[in-house]
């Protein structure tokens, strides 16, 4: 049935608008808490947990300070950053340094390598630029290593290793009026000069720790999944977690990252406890190998076209074919229509959500043996509440012998003592506890979130400028700092594949160094009036909305239960979607005017 077709109501299908809606809202006040988003540790700095921070996957070799003169620094080497290398490189520039904190490129990619990691999005849509570097992943979904792999790869081809700093963190930016340079300092020493720089702002960037008392007492192994110990559990992220076999392994965390970890750790430790607090939307997955006959007869373009496709399909636009045809296109199409129905439609909406629900809920019934362990892995909240996990082989992990699930009733662990950890009064003894618990909200604030600060002309501080709210040209450049652009999630086109997004940001990035190169211009900033105008834009086309925000379960979407709607319209995307945003900023450069930018010469 579609949207709006009168027969689309609750009492036509027989069911209880009112049950659902207060089975839901028990289920979300189970889970608020006084603390909200305070109640976790994010491990960087802590001087408690901060040993969960650390790299254990490269040394960080020493190296001389460096104090020479690029052309552009891009902070970060995650896809933004590979991203905006590459296409500064496509325009000519020869001196780009990417600066990044891992050891290596690929941002997430570098830090996750649990065992089960792979992108759920498909990775011929996923993975930047395959046609440029001359690649097509291996499978629909292709596993970490893979991803990490291309990273390197894509790394390679663009020749972006030769002026990196890796292991290095970037603490102090600051404008140098006299030479029209930006000063980039770092950890390391190094003190160097860029004539533009590229902030990343990265998705996930910091793990961290629930605040459940006790855990720094714990005993036995412990690590954050960003930070795996193969040392300890032996195997690699395609499992064969050999030295698990005598352990007793516990799970915190039932997110993207937790649904991905235990069918792994099921397979290999002795038991296996998972410790939920809230149960994951877990749809089917569907992975298979890439055709090589498909591959071969990929014709020039297809990325392009399957990448504005799944967006198009996602959003709802109904395009005559939809190439990846997955979970993600299938759900989202009726989903996205949310945006357009009017306020008679919303019924008909939450109808859909609900029947999707019902949907999932009945797949685990149908996939786990034990009833009441099958009930306890129902969610029972709104579809768009939380990120979707797909995966074919997580609720089946909880029929085997050695797997137990501890629901904790939307609470979490009481305690974690020196042997395990603590539920209902119940200790349950541990050798290793592995935190699935995810990251920082993108919400932190500037200065945490980076760990550095920006300083423009006039000594003023981007913490400072932003301290009410974001306020950007299309996301990716601020008034008064000059040469300096951004690619993150704020005040630019939201997709659910987000390479996409830092695909668009990039290429319009680069575009506008090439003009600022073209006309020898000093420096290149935004006017103040054309921030503004973008920045009411953006917040009229925000669709956050308090009711919705409110109702759904606590999570990093809402704030923890506590959504500021009027700076989430603020701080949020550019809610009209990347196609229309794509569309817009190709419109703005056609006409070869950059209007509200202003170059010096
Ligand atoms: P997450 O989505 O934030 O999940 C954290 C999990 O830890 C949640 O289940 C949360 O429960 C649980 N938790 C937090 N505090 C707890 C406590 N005190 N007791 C018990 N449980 C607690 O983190 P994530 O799974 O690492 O995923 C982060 C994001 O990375 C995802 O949203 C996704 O965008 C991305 N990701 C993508 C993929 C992929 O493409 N396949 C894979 C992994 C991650 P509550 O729900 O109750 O808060």
């Amino acid at each position: 049935m579609a949207a709006g077709n009168p027969d689309s109501s609750w009492a036509a299908e027989g069911y209880d608008a009112e049950a659902v809606r207060r089975k839901y809202r028990e289920e979300r006040d189970k889970r608020v808490r006084a603390d909200g988003p305070d109640q976790y540790r994010v491990v960087a700095g802590d001087p408690v947990v901060g040993k969960y921070a650390e790299d254990p996957y490269a040394e960080r070799a020493e190296r001389a300070p460096v104090t020479d003169e690029v052309e552009v620094a891009v902070i970060g080497a995650g896809f933004a950053g590979m991203l905006l290398g590459a296409r500064m490189r496509q325009i000519g520039v020869e001196r780009v340094r990417v600066v990044e904190a891992g050891g290596d490129f690929g941002g997430t990619w570098y830090w996750n390598r649990y065992p089960g990691v792979a992108c759920d999005v498909e990775s011929y849509v996923y993975l930047p630029l395959l046609e440029e570097v001359g690649y097509v992943p291996t499978e629909k979904y292709a596993k970490g290593p893979e991803i990490f792999e291309y990273c390197r790869r894509f790394a390679r081809h663009f020749d972006l290793y030769r002026d990196a700093l890796l292991h290095t963190r970037v603490t102090d930016l600051r404008w140098n009026e006299e030479d029209a340079v930006w000063i980039v300092s770092t950890d390391r020493g190094d003190r160097f000069r860029a004539r533009y720089v590229c902030m990343t702002f990265g998705t996930f960037l910091h793990p961290k720790l629930p605040g459940i008392p006790g855990i720094e007492d714990f005993k036995g192994r412990s690590f954050h999944t960003s930070r795996w110990d193969f040392g300890y559990t032996g195997g690699d992220s395609y499992g064969n977690l050999e030295h698990l076999r005598d352990k007793r392994v516990g799970v915190i965390g039932s997110g993207a990252t937790g649904v991905q970890v235990v069918p792994m750790v099921a397979k290999d430790a002795k038991e296996l406890v998972v410790f939920q607090r809230t149960p994951a939307i877990v749809d089917v997955r569907e992975n298979r190998p890439t055709d090589p006959a498909w591959a071969a007869a990929l014709a020039p373009g297809w990325q392009r076209e399957r990448i504005e496709n799944f967006s198009a399909c996602i959003a709802g636009e109904s395009p005559e074919v939809d190439l990846v045809d997955d979970a993600w296109t299938r759900v989202f199409h009726n989903f996205r229509k949310t945006r357009s129905v009017t306020e008679s439609e919303a019924e008909t909406m939450e109808l859909i959500d609900f029947r999707h629900m019902e949907t999932i809920r009945g797949r685990i019934a149908g996939l786990v043996d034990d009833p009441a362990t099958a009930e306890a892995l129902k969610p029972y909240y709104r579809f768009l509440c939380k990120r979707p996990c797909f995966h074919d082989e997580y609720l089946q992990a909880f029929n085997r012998p050695n797997v137990t699930l501890v629901d904790t009733a939307g609470k979490g662990p009481d305690a974690v003592s020196e042997n395990g950890v603590v539920v209902g009064g119940k200790e349950y003894p541990l050798d290793c506890l592995i935190f699935a618990t995810g990251f920082a909200s993108i919400r932190q604030n500037l200065r945490d979130r980076l760990g550095y600060d920006v300083h423009g002309p006039n000594g003023q501080a981007l913490s400072d400028k932003w301290k009410d709210g974001i306020s950007t040209l299309f996301g990716t450049q601020t008034h008064g700092f000059p040469n300096f652009f951004i690619v993150s999630y704020f005040q630019s086109g939201i997709a659910s594949n987000q390479a996409h997004t830092l695909d668009v940001l990039s290429q319009h990035i680069s575009t506008v160094v090439r003009e600022a190169r073209d006309r020898n211009a000093r420096t290149v900033d935004i006017t103040e009036d054309a921030e503004d105008d973008w920045v009411r834009t953006v917040v009229a086309s925000s669709t956050a909305s308090a009711e919705f925000l409110e109702s759904c379960t606590p999570s990093y979407y809402n704030n923890e239960g506590r959504p500021n709607v009027a700076l989430f319209r603020r701080n949020g995307p550019y809610a009209a979607g990347i196609l229309p945003f794509s569309r817009l900023l190709e419109n703005w450069r056609s006409t070869g005017d950059y209007a509200g930018l202003v170059f010096t010469l």
